[in-house]
């Protein structure tokens, strides 16, 4: 099997799953418990803590445990919509979000919130003057994310920030995508609350954590007991936290590596397609990308076909999010950056890791292309097109 979907979901480190295990059936403690078997979770929950926070310049008691990106996302833009909604009911997002953040601001738009939809250029990169022009008197929240899961379009997070900060804007980013594969830093980008979810980056799943700037006051999400400050209630995930934190570690070791390997072999399965596929395209900035993200469009022909053969070879890929594939419209992301709805369809996602090989990058290009080349035999569309070209 070649695992080419790590936007998706990665493997858990070796290391972040050593450090996990003794926290199921030895030390199983509830960390929030009062005696020493107790402090000693707490003392891995708080060391994990440390970590993640030190990765993107933060301190420990900005951030909060949750249950995933998801919530994270959920708990930052409905919290701050009504910690705002004194001053008003206005907020900014873009048009190519993760659904995580698109539908809870539909779900606000229900509740009587207004909400602009920033558009994005052709590579996906964020209009600022367009963000800029729809800044109000009574918008309370801009939530911008740092990457794009589909095309891995890195956003201009500082010049967001500083629009946000000098407006008196709350400014959330969605970094699902960014973290633990990117420097980010929460002072100099001027964040005031960041999503991040341990599956995205080598830690296990179901766990996740909101920071939240010291001084930006948003209310719980998750009522209860007094976990996390009496801000996010629950029982501690103390083996996803701790495994969560050791990948963090990991990471805060080998980012400019993993980042290395990751440029070379993504720039690499890049040139080769275009090079090697007729009509193929690229989408997402060439540059400004997230160092493991690949993302093709290949005129007439569907994502859904060309996945089911590189299935068959062992190849896992994606026609965009796992979160709409399965249904048949296109991807919102691509149709954002201008494609139209046929070039939309043809589409295909792949997202490497370090652990990525050169030789699986020429494999899967090498079967690509046998594909596209089957598939396009079979296709009206592409005899059509032949035709009138040869005219
Ligand atoms: C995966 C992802 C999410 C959701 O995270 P979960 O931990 O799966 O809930 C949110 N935003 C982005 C950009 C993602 O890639």
């Amino acid at each position: 099997m070649i695992y080419l979907d790590n936007a998706a979901t990665t493997c858990v480190a070796k290391e972040a799953f050593e450090a996990m295990k003794p926290f199921f059936c030895e030390q199983y403690s509830n960390p929030s418990a009062v005696y020493c078997f107790a402090g000693d979770s707490m003392k891995a929950v708080d060391k994990a803590r440390k970590s993640l926070a030190d990765l993107i310049g933060a301190q420990p008691n900005e951030i909060y445990f949750t249950a995933g990106g998801s919530e994270s996302d959920n708990w930052a833009v409905k919290a701050a919509a009504e910690a705002g909604k004194a001053k008003g009911k206005h907020i900014i997002t873009s048009t190519i979000e993760h659904h995580a953040v698109l539908h809870t601001c539909q779900y606000l738009e229900k509740q009587g919130y207004e909400v602009t939809y920033v558009n994005v250029d052709e590579n996906g990169m964020i209009k600022l003057e367009e963000l800029k022009a729809a800044i109000r008197p009574d918008t309370i929240l801009i939530t911008i994310m740092a990457a794009n899961n589909e095309i891995g379009t890195i956003q201009p997070l500082e010049e967001i920030g500083t629009l946000a900060r000098e407006n008196g804007i709350l400014f959330h980013t969605d970094a699902v995508q960014a973290y633990g594969h990117i420097p980010l830093n929460v002072e100099e980008l001027k964040i005031d609350l960041l999503s991040a979810s341990g599956h995205k980056f080598h830690g296990p799943k179901g766990v996740g954590f909101l920071y939240i700037r010291k001084g930006v006051r948003i209310g719980s999400y998750i009522h209860g007991g007094a976990q996390e400050r009496a801000r996010r209630a629950g029982t501690l995930n103390t083996p996803g936290i701790v495994g969560m934190g050791a990948a963090a570690e990991l990471v805060m070791d080998k980012l400019k590596e993993n980042m290395q390997k990751e440029i070379e072999l993504r720039d690499y399965f890049i040139q080769r397609v275009l090079e090697e596929i007729p009509y193929s395209r690229l989408n997402g900035d060439a540059k400004r990308r997230l160092p493991g993200n690949v993302n093709f469009c290949f005129r007439f022909i569907e994502g859904e076909s060309l996945l089911i053969l590189l299935d068959q070879q062992g190849i896992c890929a994606s026609s965009g999010s796992a979160c709409t594939s399965g249904s048949l419209d296109p991807s919102h992301v691509l149709l954002a950056i201008g494609l139209p709805h046929e070039i939309a369809h043809g589409s295909l996602r792949f997202t490497l890791s370090a652990e990525n090989t050169k030789e699986e990058i020429d494999f899967t290009v090498d079967a690509l292309k046998k594909i596209v080349e089957r598939l396009r035999s079979m296709s009206p569309l592409y005899e059509d097109f032949i035709k009138q070209k040869s005219k």
